[in-house]
């Protein structure tokens, strides 16, 4: 039987890894996978098939039963490129009451606390399993989680209630807003602008599209705000392009022009009619434009879509989480998480994590000491709760 490591030891260990989400997460995987296997707790990973240099892992301890609580966090970072960081990012350095490194606020912090509770519950012994799921490619979309989830009900009991650790001041965050994008690729005829009525312009043919984003977003904004929407800022669905190249030379009726609409839509909104109804208008632009030339045409692809948390409202994961924090307040955030995942594969879901939202990405990311033991002792409440 290893030794116990304490949550900074832990880490620690975890900061060293620089799981990058474009690098390998594997090293630190196969050290999470080791260390609870030397307390005898079974790790499963699920291996990405499409990157064999990725991984998930889960776990689960106490009594081989449905309804555990699920902790849950991502084990990539986002990268350190261009950023001028002080200490070493990849090595956790205290000063000033603040631990730095990249990943201590998002999120390898929660996901120690997270890997020490599980490997405590397992010691003390608990008559309510605690299950660990860690994922991959929540920095770029959100998109490791899903088959994890999928692959963690056909291994273990189906848990109830995930905690999802992002940073958020070990407050209860129990609402978020969904997300899509797209790219759009408009492909037009190239003709010589003095006679540019035989052509079709890629770029004045994407302005209709852009130009019905301003008018939704308009929209949004004078309509009275129903329901949970109203708790959010904005309290509305927002429709954005972020990105736009297109055209070679001022004489030229433009080829291609190609744009990403990205929409962040406020739980209760079905994603799907705002899907349809950008493409309704996409293929709206495309029927003018094939009129003037047949092969001119739009092409869509969806890049990313992350599913909103709803707020449930005395849901069992927003309850046990007022319970051990003492945070009765209302709180939702406008970014996505794998909260909205779980929650759409059947789990009650709740964000709550230790540091500050504000921390995460930046130079000289840090939490502080002080919330990293509030974090701490949220696990040893908890802890308190399972072996009762
Ligand atoms: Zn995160």
């Amino acid at each position: 039987m290893s030794q116990r490591l304490t949550p900074l030891e832990i880490m620690t260990k975890l900061i060293s890894f620089p799981t990058v989400s474009r690098d390998t997460n594997l090293p630190l995987i196969d050290w999470v996978e080791d260390y609870m296997v030397s307390h005898g707790i079974t790790a499963h990973r699920w291996p990405d098939p499409d990157q064999p240099h990725k991984a998930a892992l889960f776990a689960h301890v106490g009594p081989v039963e449905k309804g555990a609580i699920v902790l849950s966090g991502h084990t990539d970072v986002v990268p350190v490129d261009g950023q001028p960081w002080d200490s070493d990012p990849f090595t956790v350095t205290e000063r000033d009451g603040k631990y730095f490194g990249r990943g201590t606020c998002d999120m390898k912090g929660f996901d120690a606390l997270a890997i020490w509770a599980l490997v405590e519950a397992q010691h003390r012994g608990i008559k309510r399993p605690l299950q660990l799921a860690l994922s991959f490619d929540e920095e770029v979309g959100c998109t490791g989680a899903p088959p994890m989830i999928v692959a963690m009900q056909d291994v273990l009991p189906k848990g109830s209630a995930v905690v999802v650790g992002e940073p958020s001041m070990m407050q209860a965050v129990t609402g978020h807003k969904g997300g899509f994008g797209f790219d759009t690729h408009v492909v037009g005829y190239e003709v010589h602008s003095s006679i540019m009525h035989t052509g079709v312009n890629a770029v004045m043919s994407a302005a209709p599209l852009i130009d019905w984003a301003n008018q939704r977003n308009a929209r949004n904004m004078a309509a009275q705000p129903m329901g949970v929407a109203a708790m959010f800022d904005p309290p509305w669905t927002t429709c954005h392009v972020g990105m736009i190249e297109g055209g070679t030379a001022h004489n030229i009726t433009a080829k291609d022009c190609r744009f990403m609409m990205d929409f962040r839509t406020v739980p209760g909104e079905v994603p799907e009619i705002w899907r349809e109804a950008y493409l309704d208008q996409v293929r709206e632009v495309e029927a003018q434009m094939q009129a003037v030339h047949p092969e001119a045409r739009i092409d869509v692809t969806e890049k990313f879509a992350v599913p909103a948390l709803q707020p449930e409202n005395g849901g069992e994961a927003e309850t046990l989480v007022r319970t051990l924090t003492g945070d009765n307040a209302t709180h939702v955030v406008s970014y996505g998480t794998e909260a909205g995942q779980f929650q759409e594969a059947g789990y009650s879901a709740v964000i709550c994590g230790p540091g500050d939202i504000a921390q995460a990405h930046q130079p000289n990311e840090f939490i502080t000491v002080e919330q990293f033991n509030a974090g701490h002792e949220f696990m040893e409440r908890l802890l308190d709760r399972l072996v009762e």
